[in-house]
């Protein structure tokens, strides 16, 4: 490496590319196993203070790699104890994390982009556009400044294990669509779950998607974790001008592709999200449909009635709609459960992550055509502001 080029961020690589790397030093593949609890478990960023690698060791790794964090911008604490942090992406961007600490667990809801190409009609991240994709240093080290900054407080909890961080679930739900960044979320994913770094049972990992499906199959094989799966709609009708996406992969795929994650996923059921959006996707009928159309995959619901943000075109639904719903569907046996909402005073509920998105080159999903037209399904790629996104 010329003394020019920057150096490579420890940070970016997963167990067995870790391992490579040693390897291509001229060093034994076992440095990868002493090195990544350094970075994962005792939130070390200095090099030369890995002390049990050798002076001459850590000289020749301090010479070409080292350790890089993605810088906080903001931190801020909700009044029901969520707190956000805003992270710098890089030419003015910036991405959000959330956690929420529980009863029994610690979850940090994570971003994989900075803004997002799939154009989700509901979606305060979509409405942003998309810029780029994090790398994996910049999707880990979400989970390693938290659980550092909580360390480092003293944050304390009853369901917190000795000697372990205070993170103990993580879900890929924050800011973008993780299959849509495959590569670098599978590397994350692979430290998430390391003994050697994060150590999270594969349980309490869960990956939320849009449902590229092609993906949630590539998934199942490179590192099958818990799937969570933004459904939204009963029907290809509703769910095509909702989620742009499923112009390309329609429910009935989307349901196979669930079925096939099942071989190999670590709970035996797929978590559905259904966003409530009143007047929208409300109605018992479509709760009805919704029975009929996971009947062959085994599943919980989980409902999210609509978090508003500025400029949004949709209503959350009453109390007495979304009760009303969810018996529809436990009325079928099916568990449904109805996500509380937090941290709405800082702007850090589901749906409402912004961050900031600049430059963005406009990858429009909702340019697919429609299946009834032939057209090839490119996406088409144009500059410049965003058009306000109708729903209807
Ligand atoms: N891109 C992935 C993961 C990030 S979005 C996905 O779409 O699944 C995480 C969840 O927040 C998704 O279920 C998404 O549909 C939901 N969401 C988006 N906008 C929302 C809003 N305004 N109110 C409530 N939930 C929203
Ligand atoms: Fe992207 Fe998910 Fe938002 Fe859709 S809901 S625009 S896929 S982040």
């Amino acid at each position: 490496m010329s003394s020019t080029s920057p150096r490579i961020n420890l940070l970016d690589y997963d167990p067995a590319a870790l391992e490579a790397f040693f390897v291509e030093m001229g060093e034994k593949p076992f440095r990868a196993r002493q090195v990544l609890p350094w970075l994962h478990q005792r939130f070390c960023d200095d090099i030369s203070q890995m002390s049990d690698l050798s002076k001459v060791v850590r000289d020749k790794l301090a010479a070409v790699a080292e350790i890089r964090l993605p810088r906080v911008l903001r931190d801020t604490t909700s009044s029901d104890g969520a707190r956000k942090w805003l992270f710098e992406a890089g030419a003015e961007n910036a991405v959000e994390a959330v956690y929420l600490p529980e009863d029994d667990r610690g979850t940090l809801c994570i971003s994989t982009q900075a803004g997002c190409m799939m154009d989700c009609a509901f979606c305060a991240t979509g409405q942003q556009g998309f810029n780029r994709n994090l790398s994996t240093s910049e999707i880990v080290g979400q989970l390693w400044v938290a659980n550092r900054t909580l360390l480092a407080e003293g944050f304390n909890a009853p369901w917190i294990e000795a000697g372990r961080p205070p993170i103990t679930n993580v879900v890929l739900m924050g800011m973008g669509e993780p299959l849509a960044n495959f590569k670098n979320v599978v590397a994350a994913l692979q430290l998430f779950l390391s003994d050697h770094a994060y150590g999270l049972s594969r349980r309490r990992v869960t990956l939320s998607t849009s449902g590229v499906v092609p993906m949630i199959d590539a998934l199942r094989e490179a590192c099958p974790v818990a799937l969570a799966v933004s459904l939204h709609a009963p029907d290809d009708a509703l769910r095509d001008r909702l989620m742009p996406i499923n112009r390309r992969h329609p429910l009935a795929d989307l349901m196979a592709a669930c079925r096939r994650y099942l071989d190999k996923a670590p709970r035996d059921f797929i978590t559905f999200e259904y966003l409530l959006l009143a007047d929208v996707n409300d109605a018992l009928a479509q709760a009805a449909a919704l029975v009929e159309l996971v009947r062959d995959v085994p599943c919980k619901f989980n409902l999210i009635p609509f978090n508003p943000f500025p400029d949004a075109s949709f209503l959350a639904p009453t109390r007495e709609r979304t009760l009303a719903f969810q018996r529809v569907l436990m009325d079928a046996n099916i568990v449904t459960t109805i996500r509380k909402t937090r941290g709405e005073d800082i702007d850090a509920a589901c749906g409402q992550l912004a961050g900031q998105v600049r430059n963005r080159v406009r990858y429009r999903m909702s340019d697919v055509p429609h299946r009834a037209t032939n057209a090839p399904h490119e996406l088409r790629r144009s500059h410049g502001s965003h058009a306000k996104h109708s729903a209807t």
